[in-house]
């Protein structure tokens, strides 16, 4: 159940499970997470809505059209994941949805059998098309992708579940997206890591309203599951990364 209160909603069950058993966990912030005690879903409660947050993070990594922080180790890094995801790829049709600066997209367009990029942030999105003009990419919202009939046998998704206000609604989309046995490839900070340090408000990756939720293996699989999705594998991280595939049923 639901509660909005002009840019904030209020929730008394986990979005996640639908449990009321939640919790009070932390502040940060002058933000307040609570904790569900059955999938350990840590979640901002109020949640801030998307206006807000979008208006937070559009000028992050993209002060003009024409720079992109970190373009050249982030194009590096997206050759040297490639090999990962080639079984999954390879003459497919291919998605990256929160694809910022086209960086992942691009170096899978020379294996797939088409790359399309969607990101929310304009001028990421405007400095993907410039660079890299053998990739399809797209300005898009969740409800425009909701009424797309669009599908992809392969869809990336890295660090972008944090920063959703609405867990269910990017889920939809998820599956909107994903076609019948394609493939899902998710990564998001890892809560149940060793590595996080013990006073958890120590943690850099927690950083509301940057960031509005954390999860832990049991989290993601109880949320994946709800939408059809089967995990089929977690990679190994020795960073406090939950990095995982996932099959659509
Ligand atoms: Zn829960």
């Amino acid at each position: 159940m639901k509660k909005s209160s002009g840019n904030f909603v209020k929730t008394i069950s986990c979005p996640v499970c639908d449990n009321p058993n939640i919790n009070y966990f932390i502040k940060k912030n002058d933000y307040s997470f609570d904790k569900c005690n059955e999938c350990d879903f840590i979640f901002l409660n109020p949640m801030p809505n998307q206006t807000v947050l979008n208006k937070i993070y559009t000028d992050e990594d993209t002060k003009t059209t024409d720079g992109y922080k970190k373009a050249s180790s982030r194009l590096r890094r997206a050759f040297l994941k490639l090999p990962r995801f080639l079984p999954y790829v390879l003459n497919k049709n291919s998605l990256d949805f929160g694809c910022g600066g086209g960086f992942v997209a691009y170096a899978i367009s020379f294996v797939s059998k088409s790359s399309t990029g969607i990101d929310i942030n304009e001028k990421a999105v405007i400095y993907a098309k410039k660079r890299f003009n053998r990739v399809n990419f797209f300005c898009k919202n969740f409800s425009d992708l909701l009424k797309s009939q669009e599908k992809y046998d392969f869809v990336h998704s890295s660090e972008v579940i944090e920063h959703v206000s609405d867990i269910n609604l990017y889920m939809q989309v998820l599956k909107q997206l994903v076609k019948k046995k394609g493939y899902l490839y998710i990564t998001t900070p890892d809560l149940g890591h060793p590595k996080v340090p013990e006073d958890i408000t120590k943690w850099d990756v927690l950083c509301p309203p940057i960031h509005v939720q954390h999860f832990t293996k049991k989290t993601v699989s109880v949320l994946f599951k709800k939408y059809g999705f089967n995990i089929i594998k977690f990679y190994k991280n020795r960073k406090p990364g939950l990095i995982f595939l996932s099959q659509k049923s």
